[in-house]
């Protein structure tokens, strides 16, 4: 279930953000904390429950400043408030079919009104949903957390476990806990490296997973909390459940990525039961038993993992195995420009790595100008989307001049692929214009440089574009960079970035669909 927790401060708001999202949430969470209290007193007095509150199940919270919510005031009142609350509309909505959920936090069990709170519910067919915060850390054993939340209220209660998540291996800890659960179980992993539990609730048997308005009005409840049209939509939530095979991109960070929007969408096309998660990862130690857990059949790898991902692959066995038809070309790009993107694994858990960044790149620029032999090409910039992008101009036989803000990066790449064609280095400073001049056929940029939101930058502006280059900004966000709007005004034939994107996603999503 989708549970969408409305964070209005008015039932009218709260009325507003239903519509906002209606169809795409399967639960509502009526946060009673968040109401102003002239409203939150209406409900009892008038007497009237919100209609859209009882047209599907419906959890009501009534939440403490010290576990995330926004009530400051006196404990047992807040209790008394949801007995109240309860015997007032209950029985009503219970005896409708309507599912009604109480949500009650664990260290109330050892008062008066948070048993009777309790007891009244249970009276009324409410069920209780027992929880605990931690916005600090993640449990050692979150499994045994799980346990006490079980055994501390009255039968069938469902236990809800919501942590800060600190790292890849509190994630590992979090997804293990899921995996011994009976399918009654809510496991919110809250932060960027807890975001894999939110959207992985179906494939990880748990009971619904929390939504809210993230982009509007106060924006998300809890930390790392997207709003219910994603989850259905973008993660593809409601086909997804315990069979369904995982794929994912770890870097750091990762939650901005385009790749889930693309890689989730074809798996839609494809008809395919699978789903692409943004996995924020800061131990690949931790991430490959993560991967165990998840047979995850696929991955891509952005910044700063690349490089490390390489060396998971030791050249020759890899070549050898990797399934798909042009893979092999993949696999010793991977070797060549030490960086991998792409790993796939089959179903007897061998990984598979490789590049596509480098036919990514060259897709483009090819459809522009098909011969790249004894072309001169500038390539600013001498991170890692340059070593890809020098290693696919040198293979297409073009002439490269490489300029970097810090030189020697840009003397030790020539120097590294001085083997595989004519190549030269220099600073990225207008004394390096005469240099640009005789390498000046495509200019590629492949720095950071224009990206958001310093969009005004321009890393090449000591240079004046003639209009015959083949411009190549791989920055695609935003779409139209100052550099990339200065060459297509001087007349020049401009790539963006997205084409780029679009061409190595496509190529990686070859790979995963075998397997
Ligand atoms: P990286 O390894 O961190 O390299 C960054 C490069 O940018 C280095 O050459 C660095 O120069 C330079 N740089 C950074 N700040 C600069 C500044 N203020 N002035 C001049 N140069 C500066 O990053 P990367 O992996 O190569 O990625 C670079 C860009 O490419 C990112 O924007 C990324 O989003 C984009 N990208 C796009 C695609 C696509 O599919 N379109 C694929 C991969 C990457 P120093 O060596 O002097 O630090």
């Amino acid at each position: 279930m989708i549970c969408f927790t409305l964070s209005a401060d008015t039932l009218h708001g709260m009325s507003t953000q239903v519509d906002r999202y209606r169809g795409h949430f399967d639960a509502l969470e009526l946060r009673l904390d968040l109401l102003r209290q002239n409203e939150r007193e209406e409900l009892l007095r008038g007497g009237t429950f919100p209609a859209w509150a009882s047209e599907i199940p419906v959890i009501l919270t009534f939440r403490r400043e010290s576990d995330g919510g926004g009530w400051n005031g006196d404990n047992t009142e807040r209790l008394n408030f949801l007995t109240a609350l309860v015997a007032e509309h209950a029985g009503h909505l219970v005896g409708e079919g309507q599912k009604v959920f109480l949500d009650l936090e664990d260290d109330v069990v050892a008062l008066d009104a948070g048993r009777k709170a309790a007891d009244t519910a249970t009276s009324y067919g409410v069920q209780i949903i027992r929880s605990r915060h931690d916005f600090e850390r993640t449990p050692e054993d979150p499994a045994a957390t799980l346990a006490e939340l079980r055994a501390c209220g009255g039968p069938g209660e469902i236990p809800k476990l919501a942590v800060h998540v600190r790292g890849s291996r509190d994630l590992v800890r979090l997804v293990r806990a899921a995996a011994l659960g009976d399918g009654r179980a809510i496991i919110v992993g809250m932060g960027p490296y807890g975001f894999p539990t939110r959207v992985l609730a179906p494939r990880l048997g748990l009971l619904l997973s929390y939504s809210s308005d993230a982009g509007q009005g106060r924006g998300p409840v809890a930390p790392g909390q997207i709003d219910p049209q994603s989850m259905a939509e973008v993660y593809r939530y409601r086909s997804a459940g315990p069979t369904t095979a995982v794929f994912g991109i770890i870097g750091n960070p990762v939650l901005h990525s385009r790749s889930p929007a693309f890689h989730n969408a074809e798996f839609g096309r494809q008809g395919r039961n699978a789903v692409y998660v943004p996995f924020p990862t800061d131990d690949l130690t931790a991430f490959r038993e993560l991967m165990e857990l998840l047979d995850i059949r696929g991955l891509s790898v952005t910044i700063p993992h690349k490089e490390m991902v390489a060396d998971w692959f030791t050249g020759a066995a890899v070549q050898a195995a990797l399934p798909a038809p042009a893979a092999a070309e993949r696999v010793s790009e991977l070797a060549a420009v030490g960086a991998c993107n792409t790993v796939t694994r089959d179903t007897r858990g061998n990984l598979f790595g490789a590049n596509t960044d480098v036919a990514g790149f060259l897709e483009p620029l090819l459809s522009r100008l098909p011969d790249l032999n004894n072309r001169g090409v500038t390539v600013v910039g001498a991170g890692g989307a340059a070593r890809a992008v020098v290693y696919g101009l040198l293979k297409a036989g073009a002439r490269v001049l490489v300029l970097n803000r810090t030189l020697h990066r840009a003397e030790s790449l020539a120097g590294e692929y001085a083997i595989l064609g004519k190549i030269t280095a220099g600073a990225l400073e207008p004394e390096s214009l005469p240099a640009v001049i005789l390498h000046n056929d495509v200019i590629v940029q492949t720095t950071s440089v224009g990206m958001k939101p310093d969009t005004d930058a321009d890393p090449l502006a000591f240079y004046t574009f003639a209009g015959t280059e083949v411009l190549y900004e791989i920055v695609y966000a935003p779409p139209r960079t100052r550099l990339l709007a200065r060459a297509e005004e001087a007349g020049c034939r401009v790539v963006g970035g997205e084409e780029m994107f679009l061409a190595q996603a496509k190529l990686q999503a070859a790979m995963f669909s075998q397997v």
